[in-house]
């Protein structure tokens, strides 16, 4: 077993002693309470009080493996749950000999270990990252390996058919293969995928038949798209940066949990943070504005029950805010009662997850209720064309780093990229041929860059792009061999193949007092560039002020 995965168990397992111990004790103190009574009047405080612990347990006991302790407790906060809110001290029938026994009951099922929580998820996280991990399969694709190398992709090679190759396990977010090797490579696939506990790789096909009943037998055999000899290679990189970045989103969804019940959120971020998510944990809502900014979330996993606040209230005060208009928002609620789920929903929030959840269906719906989020995040903040941010949303990641800049102090550079004489570019090859050429250097933009790097179309054929911890020393050369790469890329249009290049401008963000200032620098240094010969990169420097 993987030490981490022993780490996780561990905390998981202390985890479960803490509940034990916590719960026992309020059981205790609470039985002592009303054994006192001996048939006296209860208040209703008293027997809110006592709800709120049953309803708590039913919500929580089972993820910590006491699954009948959680059943048994559902049952008796149900049987009180009609008199908390009488307005009047009641006599309460219920809260009797049987209740009492039936409550000690639950302090004997705290007692009986009878599963230990490990951990259902096991799979350890994969190591975020930026490039998209290729594996070509055969011989005859070796000239895809020279055609896809500029864009920045991580390239490996197997030459033979791959189940003849007993020493070619590499990480792959995607495997190319001949389409008639598809069914081995299938089989392959899901092999070292269970034996290096990774997510199987996406796998492409390319073959010399299109037709509907080719496409379709691919299809069955779970291959994710087929492209044609001879292979447009402007296409096929760009179904490979979109299948790359579907898979990083399933690494990197953020996730702001906010519940009262510290060992319960603490058991469920372990969980979600071995699937990879990143997981903030908030157990009071005084700071939950502040840190929706700072943490900025794709969702919000809300506990119902936070005394002395209510989840629904919180939902709907979030909405105050027009930018968490569309943050969704999901309850994390052991409420099983459908009419009353529906009223919630009807405040603000957007989903519903029952407590008790298994780990595995939380993480399940986690990760289906994030990728929902980020496409739809995606769709209102990306250019169509290109994927990129569109020119509002880069404006805006550029105040956010400024911001971020004066409060931490690091060096973030700005570029603006323009591409050369990209009118002659339609003119000669067609409207269409240029689009394809814009498309494919927002690619490789997307693979040279980092992932925290922000990328945008600012207009036409003109791009932004702003990098956060680096200053001119380091984007320099970084973007000497995007201009180098780019120049390397062949396209097809109305008069045959031709090659387009860029020019970059630079200005580091830290040196101004405004955002704008810097981003007018930058482009003052590339409108030098176009003078000095286009195809590189210019740094903007003070003097060039005067
Ligand atoms: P320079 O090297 O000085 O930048 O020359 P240029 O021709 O690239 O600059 P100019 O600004 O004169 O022309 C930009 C061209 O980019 C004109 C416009 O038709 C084209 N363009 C802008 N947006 C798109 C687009 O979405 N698709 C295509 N195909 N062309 C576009
Ligand atoms: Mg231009
Ligand atoms: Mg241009």
């Amino acid at each position: 077993m993987a030490p981490e995965t022993t780490a996780i168990e561990n905390r998981l397992l202390l985890l479960k002693i803490r509940f034990a111990e916590k719960t026992t004790t309020q059981l205790t103190a609470l039985l002592a309470a009303l054994a006192s009574k001996q048939g006296a009047r209860v208040t209703a405080t008293e027997v809110e009080d006592l709800y709120q612990l049953l309803h708590r347990l039913s919500g929580s006991a089972g993820t910590f493996g006491y699954h009948q302790l959680g059943q048994q407790a559902m049952l008796l906060a149900d049987t009180i749950k009609p008199t908390t809110h009488a307005t009047t001290p009641t006599t309460t029938p219920i809260v009797d000999a049987d209740f009492l026994y039936s409550l000690q009951q639950l302090l004997l099922l705290l007692q009986q270990n009878d599963t230990p929580s490990a951990p259902e998820v096991t799979h350890p996280q994969a190591a975020i990252k930026n490039k998209t991990q290729i594996l070509i399969i055969g011989q005859e694709l070796s000239q895809l390996v020279t055609a896809l190398t500029p864009y920045g992709f991580t390239i490996n090679h197997c030459e033979q058919p791959i189940t003849n190759c007993n020493q070619c396990w590499h990480y792959a977010d995607i495997i190319i293969a001949p389409a008639h090797q598809l069914t081995t490579t299938v089989a392959w696939n899901n092999t070292q995928a269970q034996q290096h506990q990774q997510q199987a790789a996406d796998i492409l096909c390319i073959g010399t038949q299109d037709t509907f009943s080719a496409r379709y037998a691919l299809a069955s055999k779970g291959a994710k798209g087929l492209f044609t000899l001879p292979v447009d290679i402007a296409k096929l990189a760009e179904r490979i940066e979109q299948i790359g970045q579907e898979r990083r989103t399933a690494y990197t969804s953020k996730i702001l949990l906010l519940d009262d019940d510290q060992e319960l959120a603490e058991h469920y971020r372990l969980v979600l943070t071995a699937a990879g998510k990143d997981v903030k944990v908030m157990h009071s809502p005084e700071h939950l504005l502040t840190v929706l900014s700072e943490f900025s979330p794709d969702i919000v996993l809300l506990d119902v029950h936070i005394p002395p606040y209510s989840g629904i209230t919180l939902a709907r005060m979030i909405r105050f805010e027009p930018k968490w208009l569309s943050l969704p928002i999901v309850y994390l609620s052991s409420e099983q009662d459908r009419d009353q789920q529906i009223m919630a929903l009807a405040q603000g929030a957007d989903d519903f997850i029952t407590k008790p959840i298994s780990d595995q269906q939380l993480v399940n719906s986690v990760h289906a209720l994030c990728y929902r989020a980020r496409t739809l995040a995606k769709l209102l903040s990306c250019d169509s064309l290109t994927g990129l941010l569109n020119h509002s949303h880069i404006k805006q990641a550029l105040d956010h780093e400024y911001a971020r800049i004066q409060r931490y102090g690091h060096s973030t550079t700005i570029a603006i990229l323009d591409l050369d004489h990209f009118k002659q570019v339609n003119d000669q090859h067609g409207h269409a041929a240029g689009d394809l050429v814009i498309k494919a250097f927002a690619h490789l933009l997307k693979q040279r860059l980092r992932y925290t790097d922000h990328i945008g179309r600012y207009g036409g054929e003109e791009f932004v792009a702003v990098l956060p911890n680096c200053d001119l020393t380091q984007a320099q050369p970084m973007f000497n061999a995007v201009c180098r790469h780019f120049s390397r890329l062949s396209f097809h249009g109305r008069k045959g193949e031709f090659n387009v290049t860029v020019s970059i401008g630079l200005a580091q963000l830290n040196h101004f007092p405004l955002a704008e200032h810097a981003l007018k620098a930058a482009d003052q240094a590339l409108y030098q560039r176009k003078h000095q010969g286009r195809n590189g990169v210019t740094c903007f420097t003070p003097k060039d002020a005067n």
